[in-house]
């Protein structure tokens, strides 16, 4: 017989562990896979400095090891390196396998599968990550403010990205793809307004160039084949996040890139009772480690409650 959990836990950033310290203080005894990705996106970033209660700032790894023992030390049954593979929410008692092949059974479920960031793809990317290549302007735009910096992208979130930037930056240039932005109106019109924000139309990037850190981009045209360089101390990636949602998909609504949707605003809850979505695999307008463990609280609370409603706990 598959062992019944009163609560299952899907993931393991900032949302999964701040939902299994909630829950571990609630007695809800719960089990947390913690997929590829041990900790989350924080794992590959370095300084995290935006996070309250580090003063000086802390490495992300450090941060999140201090998440995992916060959940360990109330109880937590951490299942480390784990997928889950697939769920079924059609019965009262959900149902989730591993890739494994183990079934588990669970009175409620919290879903903090986060989302991963796009890359361009390059050696050069991945050689010279947090080390001036981002993709979050807002955890690392401080870092280079006062420099000449770039962002690549040519919608919304690139659009945010750059205009973040241009109020720590003297001077910040767009890359865009193609010979329009796809950002909204109003984006649009504020990019042509700032008057420290350089669009490059039809510019991709071949190469960022450095060693210990960015030092510039190689450039090409990709209509006149023209290449060009250009100094400069950061490049920011903003080509899109993909949630990290493709199981639920069969049983929860998301929208159109895959970011799943709460039922009712300003709570975790999902149309499917019992089960509960939290961090960056729902939210795809603040995507911060503070906002991901608040709705992981949120989303123990809501189940704390459900699981009282049914008499479990
Ligand atoms: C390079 C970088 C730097 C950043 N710097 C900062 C910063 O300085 N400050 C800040 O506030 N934010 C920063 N962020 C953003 C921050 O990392 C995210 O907002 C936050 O990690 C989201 O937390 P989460 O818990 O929702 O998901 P994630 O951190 O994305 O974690 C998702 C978890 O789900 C697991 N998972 C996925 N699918 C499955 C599955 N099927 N089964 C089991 N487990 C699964 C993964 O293994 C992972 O453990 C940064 C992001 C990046 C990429």
């Amino acid at each position: 017989m598959p062992k019944t959990v009163k609560c299952l836990i899907i993931g393991s950033g900032p949302a999964g562990y701040t939902a299994a310290i909630y829950a571990s203080r609630a007695n809800m005894e719960p089990v947390l896979y913690t997929g590829k990705e041990p900790g989350g996106q924080l794992m590959i970033t370095t300084d995290v400095e935006n996070f309250p209660g580090y003063p000086k700032g802390i490495m992300g790894p450090e941060m999140m090891e201090d998440f995992r023992n916060q959940a360990a030390r109330f109880g937590t049954e951490i299942h480390t390196g784990v997928m889950i593979e697939k769920v079924d929410f059609s019965g009262p008692v959900h149902k989730a396998w591993t890739e494994g092949g183990e079934e588990i059974h669970a009175h409620s479920v919290v879903i903090a599968t986060g989302a991963s960031a796009k890359w361009l793809g390059l050696d050069s990317e991945k050689r010279l990550m947090n080390k001036g290549v981002s993709a979050c302007a807002v955890c690392d735009g401080f870092f280079f403010r006062g420099q000449e910096v770039s962002v690549v992208g040519g919608g919304d979130t690139a659009a945010e990205e750059a205009l973040y930037l241009s109020k720590l930056c003297p001077k910040v240039h767009l890359f865009v793809r193609r010979d329009e932005l796809r950002a909204s109106k109003i984006m649009q019109e504020r990019i042509e307004k700032a008057e420290n924000v350089e669009v490059h139309w039809n510019t991709e990037i071949e190469e960022i160039l450095g060693d210990e850190g960015v030092t510039g981009v190689r450039l090409i045209n990709n209509k006149t084949k023209e290449n060009s360089e250009l100094s400069l101390g950061a490049v920011f990636i903003a080509i899109g996040h993909k949630p990290n949602t493709d199981i639920f998909k069969e049983w929860l609504p998301t929208d159109e890139t895959g970011y799943l949707i709460v039922d009712q605003p300003g709570t975790s809850k999902t149309k499917i009772p019992g089960v509960f979505v939290s961090g960056d695999a729902a939210d795809k307008v603040y995507r911060q480690a503070i906002t991901a463990a608040g709705t992981g609280c949120m989303a123990a609370l809501d189940a704390e409650r459900y699981l009282a409603e049914e008499g479990i706990i």
